[in-house]
């Protein structure tokens, strides 16, 4: 039986030729055509109208705070339920991250949003949202209360390229967006993220900050630091052909979301994360909750069909690293890290293949 991954690459065909013309060109570097048209390309999809192709999404999240002047001693609202690649960039900046549960939507609750702004003594200077698995936060309320109270809004649509809400994708709907193509994303480029924003400064000045702040001299002249966190152009040519079937990669994971809600359907103590009025997640990965039975006899028997699933992400507010932290809470992240996991979603499955995890689940259910 070949391994089922939770979600591994799936690439389109055209990867390799596109390389080649890399190759051919000689531009195996961090500049060249390919990473201008990998973010045109996530411009036309989008539909934003500043795009800026990077080394990683925590990369961007980190390049996002340094434009918007976040600093130390900076308070910056976070998602509790979500991966550390979210909130590492807050302690690069010497900030302080604040961390808010989420609600019944398992991504972010705009109620302690409200909250954690309320009560808190110093005023936040911005937030970083996730949309989770794919599937888009509560964003309007959430869009509404960050203007209201004048905090910016950086989305980590790191899990959620493709996904929409109201017909607009996911990452665009913020001050700044963050998508990633790290090898168990919906697409991959091996790693890579991407920024971005309908603001030109910002985008401009991330690219400078990004490629070692150098200023407009021919010798090297610096008036301030900067990083290496640009996307080479051989990786760039792996995301222009794998943007090509991004529609496809989204029906196929949403398919796969269905044919498990349908096969499972008659499991009482079973719950699927949802997805909200007028949103389309990408269903970056199919994860559900039990009532009953430990989430970790569920992982441990699918691992016996040569099937990989996973908890989901321990909240932040959990993590040693963060037991100092202030938190806004609710119970909700932590009962969903006790009951939740993650099924293999692959897009390249067939029903077949994903039947072996469907019977396991009804075996220990019933
Ligand atoms: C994967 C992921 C990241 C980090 O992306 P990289 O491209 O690996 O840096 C950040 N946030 C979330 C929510 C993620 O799932």
């Amino acid at each position: 039986m070949d391994r089922l991954f939770l979600s591994p690459p799936h690439m389109s065909g055209k990867e390799q030729a596109y390389i080649s013309e890399v190759f051919e060109s000689n531009y195996i570097a961090p500049l060249g055509a390919f990473v201008n048209k990998f973010e045109e390309s996530i411009k036309s999809y989008t539909g934003t109208s500043h795009a800026l192709a990077l080394s990683s999404a925590t990369a961007g999240l980190h390049l996002a705070l340094r434009v918007l002047g976040i600093e130390k001693g900076d308070v910056v609202l976070a998602s509790t339920f979500t991966f550390i690649g979210s909130i590492n960039a807050i302690i690069y900046q010497g900030a302080t991250p604040v961390f808010i549960d989420s609600d019944e939507s398992w991504n972010l609750s705009p109620e302690l949003l409200k909250k954690a702004i309320v009560e808190l003594n110093v005023k936040p200077k911005a937030l970083i949202l996730t949309h989770l698995y794919g599937q888009v936060a509560k964003i309007d309320e959430i869009v509404a209360i960050c203007k209201e109270e004048d905090i910016y809004l950086i989305e980590d649509a790191a899990e959620s390229l493709g996904a929409s809400y109201a017909a607009q994708q996911s990452g665009t709907f913020g001050d700044l967006g963050v998508y990633s193509f790290n090898g168990n994303k919906i697409l991959t480029t091996s790693g890579g993220g991407m920024l971005v924003s309908e603001n030109k400064e910002w985008i401009e000045k991330a690219k400078f900050l990004s490629t070692q702040a150098k200023e407009d001299f021919l010798h090297y002249e610096h008036r301030e630091y900067g990083y290496n966190y640009r996307m080479s152009n051989v990786l760039a040519a792996i995301g222009v052909a794998q943007m090509e079937v991004l529609d496809e990669r989204v029906q196929r994971k949403r398919e796969v979301f269905e044919f498990y809600k349908k096969e499972l359907a008659e499991i009482d103590e079973i719950s699927f994360m949802p997805e909200l009025n007028k949103s389309y997640g990408n269903r970056w990965l199919t994860t559900l909750t039990f009532e009953k039975v430990e989430p970790m006899k569920v992982i441990n028997a699918l691992e016996e069909v040569n099937a990989e699933s996973r908890p989901l992400w321990k909240p932040m507010h959990l993590q040693p690293l963060f037991s100092d932290s202030k938190v806004f809470v609710n119970g909700s992240s932590e009962t969903l890290f006790e009951k939740g996991i993650c099924l293999p979603s692959p897009t390249k499955s067939t029903n077949h293949d994903l039947s072996r995890v469907v019977e396991v689940i009804k075996r220990l259910c019933s």
